[in-house]
């Protein structure tokens, strides 16, 4: 229903009512005195509904507004739409909250809703069994008053959540915690804690695992390798057919040795297993090595290797590792470029980072590919990789170092054209 109301009507009301009682008036010769009254009346009128009005406003206890006719009746009317409409509204709200908690609460994860200001603001059942923090107890508290570690605080001060922070849960340290935190609206945060112990058991299982069997596959490949190589430098002739199967053994067994070598140096670089071991690093002295070094790879291929070092470009890191890392890029653009490519191998100093590039000539990248490459065991052309004697675990190594070496890999790559690998290191690990 709507009512509606215009100025006119109004005026049109009040002066015919005046008309009305200033004839009656003139009938009685009171014309001043019944116009007078009248109008006394109406203004008692008015008033008596405006203090039932204030009335009902401030001391009601009934949503109903008090009951009259006219005017007033509209008035009241009108109110008591807006209120029932505003109950309507809130009824709906209310709902989508108990929706949403109700959605929260049957998620596996942890979750809390903050302000701005790092306030918890709500949380779910799982946020106190697997962070501790306990809904309506812990309101109005500061996360980082109730979460404290140091890397939680480091990962709160750096502001980047775009990947997770990885914690022991506060309240049992058999469970090992992957946060993340989201904007939620336009001034909460939502931050989501899940339990991902089994999942890192699992990997260190099957990093346990690669590296207890590459190990193991160690000693016999030892063993065979010393049989043939004995067998071949022996002064017996051997049949032509022999002599090619010792040939064949000797090649994938050296292939195999590689992989194993490789498998080993990932599952080492993978447990950090050298992360007390990081001193100041020459950098510059450690890549002439290594150039230094891949000078008989380069011999069958003839590329034109260009060097551009910088001198005295030192980091804090691990050498050994460091090492694998640049000799793995500069082999790779021996590997993949087709002979008497060009090579250029630059070290320098950009001011706010150390950029370190291998770019070449040769075959290039598809794009789809590029970004698969740092993945354990991808190789783009497997039958072309087999020949250079690659495993596909180059990259995965590189990439794994750089994590431990506040370092980043970025890849371009022209198919047909050619590609450069750039490492840069942040200027923390710069000395
Ligand atoms: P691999 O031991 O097979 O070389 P990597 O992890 O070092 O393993 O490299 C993964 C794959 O990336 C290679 O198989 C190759 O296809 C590609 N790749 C690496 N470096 C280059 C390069 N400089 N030019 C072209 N392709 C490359």
């Amino acid at each position: 229903m709507y009512f509606r109301i215009s100025a006119r009507t109004l005026f049109t009301r009040i002066i015919s009512l005046l008309i009305i009682s200033g004839f009656v008036g003139y009938l009685f010769d009171q014309t001043f005195l019944v116009v007078s009254l009248v109008s006394l009346c109406l203004l008692a009128w008015h008033y008596n509904h405006l203090f039932k009005l204030i009335k009902w406003l401030w001391l009601g206890k009934s949503i109903a507004p008090p009951q009259a006719n006219g005017i007033w009746g509209r008035i009241y009317d009108g109110l008591y739409r807006r209120i029932r409409k505003q109950r309507l509204k809130q009824k709906q709200l209310n709902e989508r909250i108990r929706k949403f908690r109700d959605g929260a609460e049957a998620l596996p994860d942890a979750a809390l809703v903050l302000s701005t200001e790092l306030i918890i603001l709500w949380g779910n059942k799982k946020a106190s069994q697997l962070l501790g923090v306990r809904w309506p107890e812990d309101v109005g508290l500061r996360i980082n008053n109730l979460i404290r570690f140091p890397e939680f605080s480091k990962y709160l001060d750096d502001g980047d959540f775009d990947s997770p922070c990885l914690i022991i849960s506060p309240i049992n340290n058999e469970l090992q915690l992957e946060l993340r935190m989201m904007a939620y609206g336009s001034d909460q945060i939502l931050l989501l804690a899940r339990d991902i112990s089994k999942i890192q058991r699992l990997e260190e299982m099957r990093r346990d695992f690669v590296a207890n069997v590459s190990h193991e596959l160690k000693t016999p490949l030892t063993v065979v390798r010393g049989y043939v190589e004995m067998v071949q430098a022996s002064d017996a002739a051997l049949e032509p057919h022999w002599q090619k199967a010792f040939t064949t053994i000797e090649t994938q067994v050296s292939r195999m040795d590689r992989l194993v070598e490789q498998l080993l140096v990932l599952s080492r670089v993978e447990n950090n297993v050298d992360a007390d071991n990081h001193q100041q690093i020459d950098l510059s002295r450690l890549i002439l090595t290594i150039l230094e070094e891949v000078k008989w790879l380069n011999q069958d291929k003839n590329h034109a290797i260009h060097e551009n070092i910088s001198p005295n470009i030192s980091i804090n890191g691990n050498e050994h590792e460091l090492k694998s890392a640049c000799l793995n890029l500069i082999s790779n653009a021996i590997a993949y470029t087709p002979a008497n490519g060009v090579i250029a191998v630059t070290l320098r100093n950009d001011g706010n980072k150390i950029r370190f590039s291998v770019k070449d000539n040769g075959s290039g990248i598809k794009p789809e590919h590029v970004n698969r490459l740092t993945e354990r065991f991808f190789r783009v052309d497997k039958s072309r990789s087999r020949n250079t004697g690659g495993s596909g675990l180059g990259l995965a190594i590189v990439k794994h170092v750089l994590n431990h070496h506040h370092g980043e890999l970025s890849i371009e790559s022209e198919w047909q054209k050619g590609s450069e690998f750039i490492i840069c290191f942040s200027p923390e690990i710069a000395k």
